[in-house]
């Protein structure tokens, strides 16, 4: 049957995973395991159990380590415990059969796997993300005179991103998305470097609205597709503030450039960046973390982020994370959903079998490829 030949092509198709970080290493405790499941950090209440990614977890990963479907979460940490870190992380990324990870390198530690380490669990090649903010931090730790912060960050963000197909903001985390759109004067950054450097920031975080916004300038100058956290996240973000149509005014200033932005996540705003994605020829949306998130929902979001959105301009992720069920989770929710979605427009006269097979393999890998310049073989990868 025509509609059941998406969904089962879906099932045969790798899948470039565009947005993603690390995997823990080490053992987890059942707490940690339950905190890392949701954005939430909801264990203490104990409903992490009760969450729609946690019942993902049990639906698509049991089966990877060698248990029913659904089997009581004891069962699945007893199982886990068993087999180990190693063992569980190879069997869960591998099984979700990705043909790249794009992985941003912000986030590292003792704890989690470098890029060659994860592109070995994974057995696919892994390229990696430049995230901005991080950049500035290393930077102010080592040392530089605010004079001249802006020159050195250029240079080592330069150096940072050479292997790199792409950097990444987290202004949203910081500042929020409504960002003055217009590029800081060198004597602004100047200004906001002094202040900075000085200590007024302890913690070490890149927070001042100046400097967010030069280093997501010196990103865009960089000819590198640029992505940036929009939607929900963990609560040290402000979620009002991460809706991605208040970058409306910052898309416009950076449009003649010519680099595309992808919006990451976007949840529960997934509505809005469809309809950036409409107006601005460099927009796209990722639907990654919340096709994870959302469990049995998938389905439905994608549908809504593909209410406006065009085929070619939305990407799959995982965003999975220290949990290596997050990256299954990703996929096979993804390849579930989209497909059961496609199959469904399909037998009602909505776009041909052809077309739905098209967009299958666009949401997949093909956009990521054409946006990220990775269609040829001479990619730069760590495996
Ligand atoms: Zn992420």
């Amino acid at each position: 049957m025509t509609d059941e030949c998406i969904a089962e092509s879906l099932q045969r198709m790798p899948l470039l995973d565009a947005h993603c970080h690390p995997v823990l290493t080490r053992a987890v405790s059942t707490v940690e395991f339950a905190r890392g499941c949701t954005e939430g950090g909801v264990a203490a209440d104990g409903s992490a159990w009760d969450s729609p990614v946690a019942h993902s977890i049990r639906r698509w990963c049991a089966p990877a380590l060698d248990l029913p479907p659904l089997c009581p979460p004891e069962d699945y940490l007893r199982r886990r415990a068993e087999l180990g870190p190693a063992e569980v992380s190879c069997r869960l990324l591998r099984a979700a059969r990705l043909s790249r990870l794009l992985v941003d390198t912000g986030l590292s530690g003792s704890d989690l796997t470098d890029p060659a380490a994860l592109a070995d669990a994974a057995g696919a090649p892994v390229s990696t993300v430049v995230r901005l903010e991080r950049v500035a931090e290393d930077l102010a730790r080592q040392g530089v005179a605010a004079a001249r912060f802006a020159s050195a960050y250029r240079e080592r963000l330069f150096t940072a991103a050479l292997e790199a197909v792409a950097v990444k903001s987290i202004a949203a985390y910081r500042s929020g998305l409504d960002m003055d759109p217009e590029r800081p004067s060198p004597s602004e950054v100047r200004e906001a470097a002094g202040r900075w450097l000085d200590g007024s920031n302890r913690s070490g975080r890149l927070d001042d609205p100046t400097l967010l916004r030069f280093v997501l300038w010196a990103g865009v100058d960089l000819g590198l597709p640029v992505q940036v956290h929009a939607g929900f996240g963990d609560r040290d973000l402000a979620l009002r503030r991460a809706d991605p149509a208040l970058l409306q005014p910052l898309l416009e200033a950076i449009e003649p450039a010519g680099v595309p932005v992808v919006l990451l996540h976007c949840y529960p705003y997934h509505r809005q960046a469809g309809w950036l994605t409409t107006v601005y020829a460099h927009v796209y949306l990722d639907v990654g973390l919340t096709v994870g998130q959302v469990g049995a929902r998938a389905q439905a979001v994608l549908g809504e982020c593909l209410e406006l959105a065009p085929v070619s301009k939305v990407l799959f992720s995982t965003d999975g994370y220290r949990l290596p069920e997050l990256y299954l989770v990703g996929a096979n929710q993804f390849r579930h959903s989209l497909g059961r979605l496609l199959d469904g427009w399909v037998e009602d006269g909505a776009m041909s079998a052809d077309d739905g097979l098209r967009a299958a393999r666009l949401l997949a890998e093909g956009n990521a490829r054409r946006v990220y310049g990775l269609l040829s073989a001479a990619t730069p990868a760590t495996a």
